[in-house]
């Protein structure tokens, strides 16, 4: 690994571009394979507010959280930031549609799923059968079993493992000792050069922030760089844009907290609640059944009933939640003090950090958890507000452009036009009126309907810019991850994903890195 400036001219098999969950499983398997690698990236192993600034996005549509807080823009990437809330794109997430837009994945989906065991191991997750539901029938509270039973509803599972995997710490010893991947750091892509007819990418030109500039030759190109950063190197590169398709159908997960569920006395929900695992945690929401879904032409949304005093809860909250990671510097990409927007009110709000979902290491938790089980075996019957985590359909209206400002390379600035659509909507209203159907059913409780519009939040999951499909026509890179029309370059990260599902993207991420490792191994 080298901190400094390389030679002019660098040449390698395998240049791969960017450190995050991508970039750094890309290159540590083709390095364990004997393959050449550089693996660029533009920070260092720590945030810096210059570096973090690159990412800057000028925002023209839906409204998304701070950049520093939401895209990482040093070695490991946006996984030095993640929850560790891992998901899975299920069966119907990646069937194709008869909708053009909602083209589908070009893969069956034992091609995408046979890497998830191996995503699971990456990822130090729990026993990957966890995420079937058949796993939990016999696990599962009294009222849990009659809100499933009901049939009005399904559930949604995510596991965590002992914490967040930090890829970049965790990989950092096995590459200083690789003699295979070159890591160069404070490194930036700024521009894929194309031979005459586009057909080949013969050198990446990069540059040292206030430094000097440099190029890589590679046989092969992998361009790891984010949901919209991929797009956006592409852009800049004016490579694999012939339909205008790069920077299109991108897509997050909107999260939003709107109404509450009264839960009837003694109502234990305690994998709806989250409950620790001796390797990690699981927790599981609240969906409406496929079929029905189906029928009705609704989005895979789900929903988790979360404390009152949740990092979910209320904005103000998360002032202080950011606060408090930027003082253990945990969960930031930035010194960007905040606390002085908060207030007193705020303050039950810390009581956030001591739940497990972020910063309460796994031992401790699993503690509370048991004190917790002991102290209250019979709960009050008690608010719980809904969290609704949502999937977006695919809009071409929804996209990264380059904008007018230019960042401290001198390179235009991404542009982003979110759009959220009212469809998102309208299967958040029918998936509360199912839960709310169900509670009352099971006889577990009641729903308090949100008012008026919901407000969404992004959560950092940046998909869709750079799609993958069967023909060029309809999406950027072909089922290999090789953008087409272009003989040598790939790419990896949620900017392929066709669609979105409600699931955390990080696992298919790392399964399709995998499976793009494996494809270049091979060929
Ligand atoms: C607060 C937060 C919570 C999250 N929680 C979850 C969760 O619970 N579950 C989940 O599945 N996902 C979660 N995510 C999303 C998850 O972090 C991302 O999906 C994942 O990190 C994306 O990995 P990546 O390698 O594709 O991209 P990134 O992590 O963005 O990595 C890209 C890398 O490329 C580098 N780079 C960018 N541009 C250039 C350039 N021009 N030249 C050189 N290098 C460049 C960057 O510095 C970075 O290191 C969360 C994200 C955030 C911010």
């Amino acid at each position: 690994m080298r901190a400094s400036p390389p030679k002019e001219s660098i040449d390698t098999d395998v240049c791969v571009i960017g450190a995050g969950a991508a970039g750094l499983t890309v290159a540590s398997e083709l390095g364990r394979a004997g393959q050449d690698v550089v693996l660029l990236e533009s920070g260092g192993f720590a945030p810096e507010e210059d570096t973090q600034a690159l990412n800057d996005l000028e925002v023209t549509g839906y409204p998304v959280r701070e950049n520093f807080i939401s895209r990482a823009r040093y070695y490991g990437g946006s996984c030095n930031l993640w929850a560790g809330r891992s998901m899975r794109l299920t069966l119907e997430d990646v069937a194709p549609e008869s909708d053009p837009e909602r083209a589908g994945w070009p893969l069956a989906y034992a091609e995408l799923s046979e890497w998830y065991p191996a995503a699971t191991r990456v990822l130090r997750l729990p026993d990957p059968t966890l995420f079937e539901a058949a796993a939990h029938t016999q696990r599962l509270s009294r009222v849990e079993r009659g809100l499933f039973d009901s049939g009005l509803v399904a559930p949604a599972i995510s596991l965590w493992g002992r914490g967040p995997l930090r890829f970049g710490a965790t990989l950092r010893a096995e590459l200083r000792r690789s003699a295979r991947v070159r890591v160069l750091l404070h490194g930036n892509a700024l521009r894929l050069r194309a031979d005459h007819e586009g057909r080949t990418i013969t050198a990446l030109d990069a540059a040292v922030l206030h430094g000097p500039s440099f190029e890589i030759r590679a046989r092969r190109f992998v361009v790891a760089c984010g949901g919209v950063e991929n797009a956006r190197l592409l852009l800049l590169s004016d490579v694999g844009n012939q339909h205008d398709l790069v920077g299109r159908y991108f897509m997050d997960h909107p999260r939003a907290v709107f109404g509450r569920v009264r839960l009837a006395p003694g109502a234990r929900l305690p994998h709806l609640r989250g409950r620790p695992l001796a390797d990690g945690k699981l927790q599981i929401g609240i969906g409406v059944p496929s079929a029905i879904r189906r029928a009705e032409g609704l989005l895979n949304h789900y929903a988790t009933l979360e404390s009152e005093f949740s990092g979910y809860a209320a904005a103000g909250y998360q002032t202080l939640v950011k606060s408090a990671k930027v003082v253990l510097r945990r969960g930031h990409a930035g010194s960007r003090w905040e606390v002085g927007r908060s207030r007193l009110s705020d303050i039950p709000g810390m009581i956030y950090l001591l739940t497990p979902k972020e910063l309460m290491p796994h031992p401790l938790y699993r503690l509370y958890w048991a004190a917790r089980s002991a102290l209250h075996p019979r709960p009050d019957g008690r608010a719980r507000v809904i969290v609704y985590f949502c999937e977006q359909p695919p809009n071409r209206e929804s996209r990264v452009v380059l904008g007018g400002g230019r960042d401290a390379l001198g390179q235009p600035k991404a542009e982003l036009r979110w759009r959220m659509g009212s469809e998102v909507t309208r299967s958040l209203l029918a998936l509360q009126e199912r839960l709310s159907s169900a509670l009352r059913a099971a006889d577990i409780g009641e729903v308090e309907p949100g008012q008026g519009e919901p407000r969404y939040t992004d959560a950092s999951h940046h998909v869709g810019t750079t799609r993958m499909s069967r023909d060029p026509r309809t999406g950027v890179v072909d089922r290999d991850c090789r953008v087409h029309g272009v003989a040598n370059l790939y790419l990896a990260g949620s900017s392929v994903f066709p669609t979105a599902g409600h699931a955390n993207p990080t696992p298919t991420i790392v399964a399709l890195a995998l499976r793009l490792a494996d494809h270049l191994r091979r060929s």
